[in-house]
């Protein structure tokens, strides 16, 4: 709880110091960062006193007692989009369930987990409970999850990271090793959604937002046929709208993109997208040149087919790419084609559609009529080649703990 406090009371300097790293938006960081750190560490701090072991239903002649022990030392190897947010949803579940944790940033967004690991020493974390170390992801990751005294590795960033681990894994000590891995999340427009300017304008957010390097990203717009043209002009409108500029000056609703190397990576995924067929609605390039600063004008990108590299890669960056569809069943075929399943949106007025789409998706989480919602009481997490284990809510505890039985014979 001092530990939140703190955060919540330091939270401009943390916001300001993860903005130098990562170019999100200032007022963006403000809330996804330490707003949501505090609101982690005091969500489990709360839980402590609620997370309790079991009695068995054994015979009158046994007592069974299942016990949660905490697994030891866990590693965390984070990403930089949402250093301190997602820091938080690995290290508060970890230390509540009282294991020592060594938590690793990216090597581009190190500055916020360093100060949080400064207040937990100054809250009173004892010496040795909380680590971090820095450096590159192939030298310090490494060792970390090649390291026979790691118990769990809980990781947050690419498949081809996420591979290394498991393999790391394979080759050292068995590690448990819970991976949360990127999207090609869809969001998927019905020609019956009820406001479809208000759908528009949310899914626009909802890929663009942070510059689009957002793991839940609605990166992938399934819009129906009979109303494809009207809305992707609706979508382009709020699109263009959006203000990209210096993620310091509280005017802009969009910041940098993280590195010069991410905006070349972004650029030739839409290269390839044209290349493939696809059609440039809006953006498409890099902007403000002058300023010395990597941004990209929010990019769509129409008529992008099912075995299109846009339609099945996470580019993380802001290009959305689009698709119609005739029928219902053809949108969810579509959905569910790739090898990701993170995230999904729904836009419907139908009930019963709605609640169709959330039982046929593949997918950890299902939005309907809105895109990117969440708290810390549901879980996020995918399936597929997004991952396993999940972050947030009481089933993030599990991933630091180890069952242990007791059988007692009376
Ligand atoms: P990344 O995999 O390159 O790096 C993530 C972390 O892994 C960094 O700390 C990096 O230093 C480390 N790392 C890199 N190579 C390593 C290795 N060989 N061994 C050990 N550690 C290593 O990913 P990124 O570019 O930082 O982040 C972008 C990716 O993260 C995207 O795919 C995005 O979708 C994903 N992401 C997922 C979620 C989620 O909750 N599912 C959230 C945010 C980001």
């Amino acid at each position: 709880m001092r530990i939140a406090d703190r955060i919540e009371a330091e939270a401009v300097e943390l916001a300001v110091l993860g903005v130098r790293d990562n170019g999100t938006e200032f007022n963006m960081a403000l809330k996804a960062e330490p707003g949501s750190a505090a609101g982690t560490f005091r969500y489990y701090a709360e839980a402590l006193d609620k997370v309790a072991g079991e009695v068995a239903p054994t015979p009158p002649d046994v007592l069974g007692l299942v016990h949660r022990a905490p697994v030891g030392v866990v590693a965390a190897i984070v990403p930089w989009n949402f250093p301190l947010m997602i820091g938080a949803w690995k290290l508060a579940p970890a230390l509540a369930m009282g294991n020592s944790v060594i938590l690793k940033p990216a090597e581009s967004a190190s500055l916020s987990l360093l100060r949080l690991a400064e207040i937990c020493a100054e809250c009173g974390l004892p010496d040795g409970v909380l680590n971090v170390v820095t450096g590159r992801g192939t030298e310090t990751g490494a060792a970390l999850a090649h390291h026979m005294d790691v118990d769990v590795m809980v990781f947050t960033g690419s498949g081809a990271t996420g591979r290394h681990l498991l393999a790391a894994s394979a080759q050292s000590n068995l590690k448990r090793c819970y991976l949360e891995l990127g999207g090609k999340s869809p969001n998927i427009v019905f020609a019956d959604a009820k406001d479809l300017d208000q759908a528009a304008k949310v899914a626009a957010m909802g890929i663009f937002r942070n510059s689009g390097q957002v793991c839940v990203a609605g990166s992938r717009l399934l819009v129906e046929r009979s109303i494809h043209d009207h809305f992707v002009d609706q979508l382009k409108t709020h699109a263009e709208a959006l203000r990209v500029g210096d993620p310091l000056d509280l005017n802009s609703q969009i910041g940098a993109v993280n590195s010069s190397a991410q905006l070349a990576a972004n650029l030739r995924h839409v290269d390839q997208a044209l290349s493939e067929g696809g059609n440039i609605v809006c953006g498409g390039q890099q902007i403000l040149q002058k300023t010395g600063g990597t941004y990209m004008a929010p990019t769509i990108v129409t008529g992008v087919t099912r075995d299109a590299a846009l339609f099945q890669n996470e580019v993380f960056g802001p290009v959305l790419s689009v698709t119609a569809f005739d029928s219902e069943e053809e949108a969810i075929q579509l959905a569910n084609a790739t090898s990701y399943g993170l995230a999904a949106g729904v836009w419907t007025a139908d009930l019963s559609r709605a609640h169709r789409c959330i039982a046929e998706l593949r997918t950890g989480v299902v939005h309907v009529n809105t895109y990117g919602g969440a708290d810390m009481t549901v879980p996020l997490g995918g399936v597929g080649q997004s991952g396993n284990g999940h972050d947030k809510s009481l089933y993030a505890l599990d991933k630091f703990v180890d069952l242990k039985s007791a059988w007692i014979q009376l």
